[in-house]
């Protein structure tokens, strides 16, 4: 850029020595070449602009693709959720009608065993008051377990639910206990435990459950030692009873909470093997989850998380 004319005529009118000419020539450039340097940064930042305008918009389009796709996946995994709750609920009903019918001809097979028993005693051979015998206990078994059935169908029933404290619900149950507590020469170790919002009988059965387990699976001569403890997990408590009994090998753990699965013989520890599975579906009917931690010869702890908030489902 050339030095204005303007300042050429000033320079020219005064003293000033005729090297400021130059350097002012050279100062002018200066400026004209930072002015363009500048137009070309303007240039380079509103291309710059619209590359961020256009992935902006392309970002927006495919979370819009991505939100829609997720809302369309819980559709659909609310409405298999809803299916399920359905089957469920059938399930639930027809196990409670086959239960409910079959105990009506297991009755009459048990009265016809009774009176044979009873009426005919004289006329019957030792073999055949054996053979008698083993009808009338398998069909007391039988009518146990489809009772077993029935109840364990109602469990899914909401029923009322309230703000239970756990702290009263374990005395009741250690007081309901207590001459097999006695027996046993057991010790119950309770800590404070927290208020939870359930159905209290059901919470009731959950805690009795695992505390008869805890006192008929304890070592021979060994009294049974159980501890009560809960610690808060962020939105749930979880509890743990411990106890120092027998154990339970690792290749158990998911199958005891099966109903009607057993590790012990009849003859060995009487037991239905449905304690187990009731616990289990009272946990999930109060939205947590039950497992255990044991070492076979040292002992069990039977985990379960109940929420810690109002959740009526
Ligand atoms: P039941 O006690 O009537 O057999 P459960 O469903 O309560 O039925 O328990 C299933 C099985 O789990 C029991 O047969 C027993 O082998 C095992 N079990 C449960 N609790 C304990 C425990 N605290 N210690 C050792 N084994 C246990």
């Amino acid at each position: 850029m050339k030095v204005p004319q303007k300042i050429i005529e000033i320079l020219a009118a005064s003293d000033f020595p005729s090297h400021y000419k130059e350097e002012f020539e050279e100062f002018f450039h200066s400026i004209e070449k930072e002015k363009k340097r500048r137009d070309f940064i303007i240039e380079r930042l509103s291309e710059d602009k619209k590359i961020t305008q256009n992935f902006l918009n392309k970002t927006v389009q495919d979370l819009e693709g991505k939100n829609h796709e997720l809302s369309k996946i819980l559709a659909e995994k609310q409405a298999v959720n809803d299916k399920l709750i359905a089957i469920n609920q059938e399930l639930e009903e027809f196990a409670f009608i086959i239960s409910h019918d079959l105990q009506e001809p297991l009755r009459t097979i048990l009265n016809f065993a009774d009176l044979l028993r009873n009426t005919r005693n004289d006329d019957l051979d030792r073999e055949t008051l054996v053979w008698l015998d083993f009808i009338f206990q398998s069909s007391i078994r039988m009518s146990n377990q489809i009772r077993a059935i029935l109840e364990y169908s109602r469990i899914g029933k909401s029923g009322e639910k309230e703000w239970v404290d756990c702290n009263h619900l374990i005395q009741d149950v250690v007081s309901d206990l207590s001459s097999a507590i006695r027996d046993k020469k057991a010790e119950i170790h309770v800590h404070t435990l927290p208020k939870v919002y359930g159905n209290p009988s059901k919470l009731y059965s959950l805690f009795q459950n695992l505390l008869i387990n805890a006192l008929k699976y304890s070592k021979r001569n060994i009294p049974p030692q159980i501890w009560i403890e809960y610690k808060t997990k962020g939105e749930y408590y979880l509890f743990t009873i411990t106890d120092n009994g027998i154990g339970i090998k690792a290749e158990h753990h998911e199958r005891i909470f099966v109903i009607f699965q057993r590790l012990h013989r009849l003859e060995d520890l009487e037991g239905s093997g449905i304690g187990l599975s009731r616990c289990k579906k009272i946990v999930e009917v109060h939205s947590g989850k039950i497992w255990v931690e044991s070492v076979p010869g040292e002992g069990s702890t039977f985990h379960f998380t109940l929420p810690t908030k109002y959740v009526n489902e």
